[in-house]
């Protein structure tokens, strides 16, 4: 049986989550790929995996629902019986709007699923990672946004409120944890090219925003996950409660 570490990958099913999954097996993780819905997506995920020698499993869940979130991990528990990290990556934007204009609905969402959704996914993996519960540490990753420092007025103040609610979080959380042997940190991407902007009604986004990005360009999944990789790896071990932008400069 193997004893390579394992992987808990929210929203992994594509973009900066299928990036970070694909990379981690690569890199000698095994990766549990969390998808709400779209399980053809998570098996084209664990397909590329295995397909070079990795071993991964698609989790069914949302991390808006405690239940869920609960489940997930058990079932993570049943088949690799240890965690040793976890990236919350699972997020949502809504169509731009003035906060004027939003409902409660939406912004009540929002903070379920990026906030305590991370929440609720990061206490689960230290119930288990922790060596106060016998567990033997391990590294978590939120995934922040620049939006966090930025506000993104009059598009999604909501969402840049989540963001900087998990930067918070993930200073907070590592001081909590260090002594449990678990790392905590955050990755703060600008703007990357992936469907998140489809969702929120601007899906030429990406492409629009590069003359404003010091760089010129959109970032892609790919050097998101690297950072992420990074901060998850023993060259990280002295690292915790940093915030990364991997932004281009902007
Ligand atoms: P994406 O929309 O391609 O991916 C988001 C993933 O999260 C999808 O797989 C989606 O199914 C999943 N997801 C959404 N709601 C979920 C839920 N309730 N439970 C479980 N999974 C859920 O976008 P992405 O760009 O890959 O975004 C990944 C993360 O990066 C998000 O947290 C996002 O806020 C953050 N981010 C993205 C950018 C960017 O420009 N793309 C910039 C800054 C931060």
């Amino acid at each position: 049986m193997s004893d390579a570490p394992v992987l808990l990958v929210t929203g992994a099913s594509r973009g900066i989550g299928a990036a970070v999954s694909r990379l981690a097996a690569k890199q000698g993780w095994r990766v549990a790929v969390n998808y709400v819905s779209n399980r053809a997506a998570a098996d084209a995920v664990i397909e590329a995996i295995t397909a070079h020698g990795g071993e991964a499993i698609a989790v069914k869940g949302d991390v808006g629902n405690a239940a869920d979130i609960n489940s997930m991990f058990e079932t993570v528990d049943r088949h690799f019986g240890r965690l040793d990290g976890l990236v919350n990556n699972a997020g949502i934007i809504d169509a731009a709007q003035r906060v004027d204009e939003m409902s409660v609905e939406r912004i009540e969402r929002m903070m379920r699923v990026n906030v305590t959704g991370s929440i609720l996914c990061a206490a689960e993996a230290v119930r288990r990672m922790s060596s106060k519960h016998g567990g033997t540490g391990g590294a978590i990753v939120n995934i922040s946004s620049m939006a966090a420092i930025i506000g993104s007025p009059s598009q999604y103040v909501d969402y840049a409120a989540s963001k900087a609610a998990i930067d918070t979080f993930t200073i907070g959380l590592a001081r909590e944890v260090a002594a449990d042997g678990i790392r905590v940190n955050a990755v703060r991407p600008g703007i990357i090219d992936t469907d998140i902007h489809a969702s929120g009604g601007l899906p030429d986004r990406a492409r629009d925003m590069a003359p404003s990005i010091p760089m010129q360009r959109p970032g892609t999944a790919e050097e998101v996950a690297d950072a992420v990789l990074y901060l998850l790896s023993p060259a990280a071990s002295y690292v915790t409660g940093a915030i990364l932008n991997v932004s281009g400069g902007r």
